[in-house]
């Protein structure tokens, strides 16, 4: 039932959806919708439907600027009948005055999607979605939903996911339905974390895909009394939830990343050697948008004081099939980018990985040796502030969020809000200063 050269209205009509989610995702991450009846899919095909920005929030508005008009992409259509009967979703790309919008990550991805098109390349992307199942207690806290959920050593629990069937094999029934692929669902190393994998797609395909299906899971979760979240590290004593990226690049004539001969081991070829160490280079920067909450911080870097296996990266290192760096190689087709989480946009995660990495193919950079933690390799950001910082320095990857109008001032709107997002949470005294400061001295 995908969307071809039918119209949203025929197509969603023959499928019997009554109503349609017209969704985009804000710069911070957040889903925006409008529910539109079938009635008017053709006036929403015609025109888009519009969203006071201001009031969305984090897309660079005033409350007097001109309305945002989502214009749907019918090429993303998705019938969603398990989450609601006759409920489908479309994902936008936002206009302003009749042209596209550059504060809007959808944007942004498409023209990170052109540039590699320039070079000949398009990107595929697989991502991987990690998510706690929890509830809140008695007390406000949260516990974790499947309340006999502790085992010592979680990741792959047999009884974990077993008990969990009923919602992880919705969750994995509705992306079966609509052609993505899914292959495995999995408990991942913290009591309550859970992942569900779909097959690779294009980059654009797969950035909507996460983002539907962080909704899907999420509304599932709801319905069966439980809260998804995608929140990095909702526990200090358990491991995060990453979002991790298997990005690879292809030319007209097949994959660009494996090699016939690599004297390095990987199998990579140039292309593949030149993406990553973008990657590598810009890590630093990259880490305001992908691990783009203060909480992201607390999963990666230093201080991380996960129980299990984390494996959140620490510096900015790529290595063969070892789960400890930031870039992994698991095989010469793909690289892995493990650093990124579920708080952030998938379109604008998606936009800053393809640009950094071309940055590398652009330039021919060189990462090294694969395997080795070199002294110098420039360690993470340990907080949204080092990493605003490590932004404001990188010329490429704000690049990324200036790309469709350098006037407009995306990447410095990016940068304050997240700016203003530390402070505002170092601006709260905390159980842990009590703890540590009411009597010692
Ligand atoms: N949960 C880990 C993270 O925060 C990843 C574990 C895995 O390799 O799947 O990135
Ligand atoms: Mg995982
Ligand atoms: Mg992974």
């Amino acid at each position: 039932s995908v969307a071809g050269t039918q119209s949203l209205a025929s197509t969603a009509r023959a499928d019997g959806v009554r109503y349609l989610l017209a969704t985009f995702t804000t710069l911070t991450g957040k889903p925006c919708s409008k529910l539109v009846p079938v009635s008017a899919a053709d006036e929403l095909e015609g025109e888009g439907c519009g969203f006071a920005g201001y009031a969305a929030g984090g897309l660079g508005q005033v409350p007097a600027d001109p309305d945002v008009v989502a214009v749907p992409d019918r090429s993303s259509y998705t019938p969603l009948p398990f989450v609601r009967p006759g409920l489908a979703m479309v994902h936008c790309d936002p206009h302003v005055e009749g042209v596209p919008y550059a504060f809007a990550p959808r944007v942004l991805l498409r023209r990170q999607i052109a540039a590699a098109a320039d070079l000949g390349l398009s990107l595929s992307v697989g991502a991987e979605v990690e998510y706690f199942l929890v509830k809140r207690g008695l007390d406000g806290r949260l516990v974790t939903a499947d309340a006999s959920d502790d085992a010592d050593q979680p990741c792959y629990d047999t009884r974990g996911v077993t008990r969990m069937y009923d919602h992880l094999a919705a969750v994995s029934d509705v992306m079966e339905s609509l052609g993505w692929g899914p292959y495995a669902s999995d408990h991942e190393d913290g009591n309550g974390q859970f992942e569900q994998n779909f097959h690779y797609a294009d980059a654009l395909t797969t950035a909507d895909r996460v983002t539907t299906l962080r909704y899907v899971i999420q509304m599932l979760a709801e319905q069966r009394g439980m809260i998804a979240t995608y929140m990095p590290k909702p526990f200090t004593d358990r491991t995060g939830s990453g979002m991790h990226l298997h990005l690879s690049l292809w030319g007209e004539d097949g994959p660009r990343f494996p090699a016939d001969e690599d004297p390095r081991g990987l199998g990579l070829s140039r292309t593949g050697y030149g993406f990553t160490a973008g990657l590598l280079a810009h890590a630093p920067a990259m880490q305001a948008v992908i691990a783009p909450t203060v909480n992201s911080y607390k999963r990666t870097g230093a201080t991380s004081t996960a129980s299990g296996a984390t494996w959140a990266p620490r510096a900015a290192t790529y290595g063969g099939n070892d789960r400890t760096h930031l870039v992994r190689v698991p095989d010469p087709h793909r690289v892995e980018l493990r650093a990124g989480d579920g708080a952030a946009s998938s379109h604008l995660a998606t936009a800053v990985a393809l640009g950094a990495g071309l940055d590398g193919v652009r330039r021919d950079l060189d990462p090294g040796a694969p395997g080795e933690r070199p002294a110098d390799a420039p360690l993470l950001p340990r907080t949204l502030l080092d990493a605003v910082h490590a932004f404001e320095a990188d010329d490429v990857v704000t690049g990324v969020l200036d790309a469709v109008d350098p006037g407009a001032g995306v990447s410095r709107y990016y940068a304050e809000l997240k700016r203003e997002e530390f402070y505002s949470w170092h601006a709260r005294v905390t159980d842990w200063e009590v703890d540590r400061y009411l009597t010692a001295v």
